[in-house]
Order: C-alpha cells, then structure tokens, then sequence
C-alpha cells in the first residue's frame, strides 16, 4: 500500500509539473483576449457575508451582471462566461473548470469583506492576486482584518509541498499580468473617491488552479453601513461595475498592444 500511494505521489508530481511547464511563460505570450470569466461570489446555500439586511451572494451577482453587460456592450469581440448567472453555488473548482474548460484569456472574481463586528468603520476595496504571500499569510489573510470565514476557506495551505509549487508556477505564467489588471482596478477605485486597501498577494485556490491570469475582488465592506447600502444601490453597483470594467478594458488593450520593437543603431 505504502509504495502505492508513494507511486501514486509520484505519478502526481510529474503530471503536475508537465502541466505546469506547458503553461505560457512569458508575460505576454497571449495577444488576444476574446473570453472572460466572471466570477459572482458565493451564491445558493452560502450566502457570504452578510450586513444588517443583505447578503453577499446577492451583491457579487448584482455586480457581476452589470460587468458583463458593460463588455457586452462596449467590447463586441470579447465574450462574457459566468461562472453562475442565478443564485445557486458552483464549487470553487468547478469555477475554475468553467474557466479552464472554456479557455479563456482572463478572470475576476467578485467578492464583498466583512469583519465580526456588527456596524463597523472598516472599510474599502481590496484587490487580490495569487502568489506566494509576503506578510504572514494567517494575519494577513482576506483583508487586514483576517474575519472573513466564508473567503479564508479559499486559502490554500502554503506549507503543502504540491501547493507551493503550484502557486510558484501559476506566479511565474500570470501574477505579471495579474498585477496589471489589478492595479488598474484598483486605481479606478481610488479615482472614484473610494478608501482602497490596494493590491496584495494571497494562495487563493479559486486562481490558483485557473490557467489564465485573474484577480479577486472585494468590493466593499458588508458589515458598515455606509458600505452596505452604497453596494445595494444601483449607482453603487454601477460605479463598482465600472472600475472592473475598466480594468478588463485597459488590460485587454495593453495585451493586444504591439510588443514595443527596439531598434540599435550602430
Ligand atoms: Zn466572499
């Protein structure tokens, strides 16, 4: 039994590791981005987060729908596939297999923070992208403020040998781009007037195991009021909306640019 599963381990690694060395290395090895996935958190029997009188799944849908309208209607050659499209809860992996299975070029996934406390003065945005974490990964997890049960259960363990390798890989093929679509979000947030807590690396298995660049976003704090009913209101969810789209839209322009050609003269 022993030298089976120690075969078993090894058959595993070496897929792995082909897998993953088949993945594009180079930053911009894809030049178009036709197909996007996007992610609405959570959803049927787990509703997230929730403040005093709405539920998390509810506001990533929201959001989700309003993104996929807005490239719809402003970037005709690129397709919208949503991980769901009503309230029900697809698997973590089988988000990513959506992803996968349907090849595309880029994914977002759309999330709402919350601390414990009832009524708090927590909050902002936050971008997240997979990578290997630099703060302590248990006190910096999902947020400062590492409450989120619902999201920690995303996280990876970073001390799992597989894992590592994983995450590493997945850095080396898409954390570039990831970061450029990113920042981007999170500059428009911060061009909207919005508290931003930036952009930071977390072992997120929703990225980890998709083979496309991808971020993961959290729109706003649930359990503050003020955040609450600015991510139910139509404007809010607009406005939301609208950085994402952004950044896709900057995103897909930078990685359809022409690679810059450097001439020497002699
Ligand atoms: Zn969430």
């Amino acid at each position: 039994m022993k030298k089976l599963t120690a075969c078993f381990n090894f058959i595993l690694g070496v897929s792995v590791l082909i897998l993953l060395l088949c993945a594009p290395h180079n930053g911009y090895a894809k030049k178009k981005v036709r197909k996007i996935v996007i992610d609405a958190g959570h959803g049927g029997r787990d509703p997230g987060c929730h403040g005093v009188y709405s539920y998390e799944k509810d506001i990533t849908l929201a959001v989700a729908k309003k993104v996929g309208k807005l490239i719809q209607n402003e970037l005709s050659d690129t397709k919208v596939v949503y991980t769901r499209d009503y309230d029900w809860y697809p698997e973590l992996k089988e988000r990513t297999e959506i992803a996968n299975r349907e090849k595309a070029d880029l994914f977002i996934s759309i999330h709402v923070n919350s601390t414990p406390k009832r009524n708090s003065p927590v909050k902002g945005t936050l971008v997240l992208v997979c990578g290997p974490s630099r703060v302590n990964e248990k006190e910096g997890a999902i947020g400062e403020h590492a409450n989120n049960f619902e999201e920690n259960q995303g996280l990876l363990d970073p001390n799992d040998p597989i894992t590592s390798i994983i995450i590493a890989q997945y850095s080396q093929a898409f954390l570039a781009q990831s970061i450029v679509f990113g920042s981007k979000i999170n500059e428009e947030f911060a061009n909207q007037g919005r508290y931003t807590e930036g952009i930071r690396q977390q072992s997120l298995q929703v990225l980890a195991s998709s083979a496309m660049p991808g971020v993961l976003v959290e729109i706003g704090y649930l359990n503050n009021s003020e955040e609450e009913n600015y991510l139910n209101s139509e404007e809010g969810q607009m406005e939301v909306a609208m950085a994402i789209f952004k950044g896709i839209k900057f995103y897909k322009e930078e990685t359809e640019k022409d690679p810059i050609q450097i001439t020497i003269e002699n």
